[in-house]
């Protein structure tokens, strides 16, 4: 019984393992399938992973240049903000310091640097300068304008030059960033239309930080605006030297003319006051000449033969004519210094004219001249000095008779134009010359004419009419063409 109890244990052990083991088996093959079933996903899972860390890099390196990208945009658009800047304040002066005093340290350090450095060469002694060394100080100044010099580097430097330690280099820019102190720099040659004027340069000693390209396109821009600043300040001060110098030269030249006026004011005063004093002696014996001829002609001192009477009626003319020079003479000379005062009243134009033609009368008869008097009832009243006035309209209408020929026409018109009294005496005579008209008025002076050479004259009546109305505050001119008869005008204030 037990045996048989063992056995059917036994029995249903086995068969239980044989079970398990089937089971198992069974279990293993379908875990074998799911494992590869799962590996499968895995190694899709992997591969997809993969694929996305692929992805994410190119994504970070991506944005990494965007990053940089946008940094130098950033710095260029600040940096063309700056140069903006810099070209209103070039555009708006002249003078070169002030002009680099806008690039200091905070212009450097805007176009993102911290040394920076403008060299200039005189025009004449090539002498080089620094008007502009941020983060430099003056000893370093002085050695880096010797190295300059010696090396002769803006005459050698002809293009923009990029220079950074990081890069592989020549000994000149490595030469350059030892002299500058700095591991990265740009430079550029200013140059304007006419020369080499120096250079600019910009850089750092910072390790992070490089000069770029873009710094070096910025750089050419600036050195351009400087080029053209420094011109301008050149030609500005040389216009303002011309002008200064001709300043200086306008100044001396009216002292002088000042002086020479004085002169010429002094010598004209001794000539009126000479004048004045023969024209007295003249006077005088002129006088006593006329009396005696005059004595002889009315035979008080026996019976004058018919020859003598002749001869001393032509003694009695001339006496008159040089009487007459001899007054004109003389009344120019007071009038000119003053002597002669107007005795200005109110007077009636067309009763003074009157008188005037009354006196030529003969004269126009003989000549057969037709002459016209138009002055309006209306016209207003003249204040002037009825006896110069009319020594005036003598002159004037005495020589419009001389120069019209037989049977001509003179007419004399006044009217008021802008508040004064305009007077013209117009004949249809010979006229002037056109060179002439400018020195009709001068005293002495006498064209050159047929009438002239017959009538003698001694060319003052037109400088006495001048003095005359010049002294009245009026004004004389005349109008005229040769063969087309001439126009006198002057004015006369209002009574
Ligand atoms: P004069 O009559 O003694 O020569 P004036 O001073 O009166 O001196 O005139 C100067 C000159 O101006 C005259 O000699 C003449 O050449 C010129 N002149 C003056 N009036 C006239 C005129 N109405 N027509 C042409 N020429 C004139």
């Amino acid at each position: 019984m037990f045996k048989l109890n063992i056995g059917i244990v036994f029995a249903a052990t086995s068969a239980i393992i044989v079970g398990a083991f089937v089971y198992l088996v069974i279990l293993t093959e379908k875990q074998k399938k799911a494992r590869g079933n799962l590996q499968r996903s895995l190694d899709k899972l992997k591969k997809a992973y993969d694929e996305l860390d692929e992805q994410a890099k190119i994504i970070v390196k991506k944005d990494l240049e965007l990053n940089k990208t946008q940094e130098e945009l950033d710095k260029k658009i600040n940096s063309l903000y700056t140069l903006h800047k810099l070209s209103k304040a070039i555009s708006s002066t002249f003078d070169a310091e002030k002009l680099f005093s806008q690039i200091d340290k905070t212009f450097i350090s805007e176009l993102g640097f911290d040394k920076g450095l403008i060299v200039l060469a005189s025009k004449d002694t090539k002498e080089l300068s620094l008007p502009v060394a941020v983060g430099y100080p003056p000893e370093k100044q002085e050695k880096i304008k010797k190295f300059l010099s010696e090396k002769n580097i803006l005459n050698t430097i002809r293009q923009p030059l990029l220079a950074d330690k990081s890069l592989l280099l020549d000994a000149a820019k490595k030469e350059l960033l030892q002299i500058f102190d700095l591991s990265s720099l740009c430079l550029v040659p200013i140059i304007s239309q006419e020369a080499r004027l120096g250079l600019i340069m910009i850089g750092t000693d910072l390790p992070y930080a490089r000069v770029t390209e873009g710094d070096l396109e910025i750089l050419s821009i600036l050195s351009g605006q400087i080029a053209g600043g420094v011109e301008n300040a050149k030609l500005y001060e040389e216009l303002w030297q011309s002008h200064q110098y001709l300043e200086q030269r306008v100044a001396q030249r009216t002292k002088e003319l000042a002086s020479a006026n004085e002169k010429l004011k002094k010598i004209d005063k001794l000539k009126s006051e000479f004048v004045s004093a023969v024209s007295h002696e003249l006077r005088t014996p002129l006088t006593s000449i006329k009396g005696y001829a005059a004595i002889l002609m009315a035979g008080k001192l026996g019976v004058v033969p018919a020859p003598v009477k002749e001869r001393l009626e032509k003694i009695n003319k001339h006496s008159d004519s040089l009487t007459k020079l001899v007054n004109d003479l003389l009344d120019i000379s007071r009038i000119e210094s003053g002597k002669v005062g107007m005795k200005l009243e109110k007077l009636n134009l067309k009763d003074v004219v009157n008188e005037v033609v009354d006196i030529t009368a003969p004269q126009i008869k003989e000549k057969k001249i037709q002459l016209a008097v138009d002055i309006p009832g209306k016209a207003p009243a003249c204040l002037a000095d009825k006896v110069q006035l009319g020594r005036v309209l003598t002159n004037l209408l005495g020589n419009a008779i001389k120069f019209t020929p037989e049977k001509g026409k003179i007419s004399i018109k006044a009217r008021e134009v802008e508040g004064l009294l305009q007077i013209d005496v117009r004949d249809s005579g010979i006229g002037i010359g056109e060179e002439e008209l400018a020195k009709i008025f001068d005293e002495f002076y006498r064209e050159d004419n047929a009438i002239n050479q017959k009538i003698k004259g001694a060319g003052l009546g037109l400088s006495l009419v001048k003095h005359i109305v010049e002294a009245h505050k009026g004004k004389v001119w005349v109008s005229s063409k040769l063969g087309c008869g001439a126009t006198f005008c002057f004015t006369l204030p209002k009574a």
